[in-house]
């Protein structure tokens, strides 16, 4: 039978087999971001209307057609949230978290656009946000791509990614370049496509941003943004260019780089896949100094970018398999139907021991060969077998599946060892 209840077009069901994926990539995003001294900020999904309207920029692909917006019950205009620094700089202000404070923060949760359904661009989509308020580039900034960079080496997909970063410089000197750049489009009509026509007045800008080849052919005779800069964000920018490759950072320059929401500023910067297709950004921002004074709050700097989670696991599901490499720490097995409650026994002293640890009892009463391959499915380290014979001598049978090893030992040493075999690796999904 076919159920008539369908989720939303473009919303998902994320179901157990899939959140194991997702919580291994959060925690060690999480992890990484607290050792740089980042906290988490928790943020409502719904905002006034008016607050986007004012930050994003009204000829944004976000405003004009993407946002889901209504009236709520006292007919007060409300939106879902299409991204979270917005919301995050409005809450910083209200809550008096900027005033001569930094901040280094994160949250994570769902954001709503509606676009056009496909791989790796839904209507309800997870962000990973890092916002920075109240530092003075580059060395935020810098800091900022190393721990990007950080995740993308933990999570073993570094070599699948490609940095690109541009400056965009001030809002003034982008105006002094628009209208260079739709004099050169105009005198290019009729390679225009319609959607580049449609932008050509309304955002002219975004036109860059094109996926159509024959217009990005188009665009690398036209003027650049980088020679409309002014000296102090050209200065701004050689700096991170200098310091990245002090750090050995590897990067390109795309100066037709440009972010599709309106409140950057100098630096811009993207981190893109060539195995996903045509959704290729796997985590995008930049800076944004003006924006909270734009919002009624004091004079403060910021930086920040979103993961966009979706893709980062497609592209993980895709290329490593670190992910799966530590799902379960110890797997027992259950022999025959008398001794399950000796093993639950044994399970609750190694909860005791290893609070940390993944122990899973496999209550199925399966074939051996068949719980050994469930234990192997689920990318066990270790397998724990108690039969009669073993339980007759007070022993147990340790198995360790990564190394091939396995051993026949006193239940009494069981701790001390599997402390010794399982020390090595941390488990990241916790
Ligand atoms: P795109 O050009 O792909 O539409 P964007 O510039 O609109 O991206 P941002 O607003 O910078 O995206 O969001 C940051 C990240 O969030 C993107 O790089 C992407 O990974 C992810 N993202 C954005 N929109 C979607 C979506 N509709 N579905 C899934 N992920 C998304
Ligand atoms: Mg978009």
């Amino acid at each position: 039978m076919i159920n008539k209840y369908q989720s939303i077009r473009g919303m998902h069901d994320y179901l157990p087999k899939e959140i194991k994926h997702w919580n291994y990539v959060e925690s060690i995003i999480k992890k990484i971001l607290s050792s740089y001294g980042y906290h988490e900020i928790r943020l409502p999904i719904i905002e006034y209307t008016e607050l986007f309207y004012r930050t994003i920029g009204n000829d944004t692909d976000v405003i004009e057609k993407e946002m889901y917006s209504f009236k709520d019950r006292s007919k007060h205009n409300v939106t879902l949230r299409p991204e979270g620094t917005v919301g995050c700089a409005r809450a910083n202000i209200n809550n008096g978290l900027l005033n001569d404070q930094f901040q280094k923060l994160w949250y994570f949760g769902p954001m709503f656009r509606y676009e056009r359904p496909q791989k790796g661009r839904y209507r309800q989509f997870y962000q990973m946000g890092l916002e920075v308020f109240g530092f003075k580039g580059p060395y935020i900034d810098i800091e900022l791509i190393l721990l990007i960079s950080r995740c993308w080496k933990k999570l073993g997909i570094d070599k699948y990614l490609r940095l690109e970063i541009n400056s965009i410089g001030s809002t003034k000197s982008r105006e002094v370049y628009k209208k260079d750049l739709i004099t050169f489009l105009e005198n290019n009509q009729l390679l225009l496509d319609i959607d580049s026509k449609r932008r050509l007045y309304i955002n002219p800008l975004r036109i860059l941003d094109t996926k159509n080849k024959s217009i990005q052919l188009l665009l690398k005779k036209g003027p650049l943004l980088i020679n409309y800069i002014d000296k102090n964000s050209m200065i701004y920018f050689k700096n991170i260019c200098n310091f990245m490759l002090e750090m050995g950072i590897e990067y390109t320059i795309n100066n037709n780089l440009i972010r599709g929401l309106d409140y950057y500023n100098d630096i811009v910067f993207e981190w893109k896949t060539n195995k996903l297709g045509t959704q290729d950004t796997i985590c995008a921002g930049g800076r944004y100094d003006k924006l909270i004074e734009t919002l009624g709050g004091p004079k403060t700097p910021a930086i920040g970018c979103a993961i966009g989670m979706e893709r980062l696991i497609l592209l993980i599901k895709e290329m490593s398999s670190s992910m799966m490499s530590c799902y379960i720490d110890i797997y027992l097995v259950v022999f025959n139907e008398c001794n399950k409650l000796n093993i639950i026994k044994i399970g609750e002293i190694l909860h005791n021991s290893f609070p940390m640890f993944k122990i899973i009892i496999n209550y199925y009463n399966g074939s051996l060969k068949r719980q050994f391959q469930l234990a192997n499915k689920y990318h066990s380290k270790v397998v724990l077998l108690l039969g009669p014979d073993e339980q007759e001598k007070n022993t147990i049978i340790i198995k360790d599946l990564r190394n091939k090893i396995q051993k026949e030992i006193l239940q009494f040493n069981l701790v001390k060892e599997l402390s010794y075999l399982l020390s090595q690796k941390n488990c990241d999904y916790l």
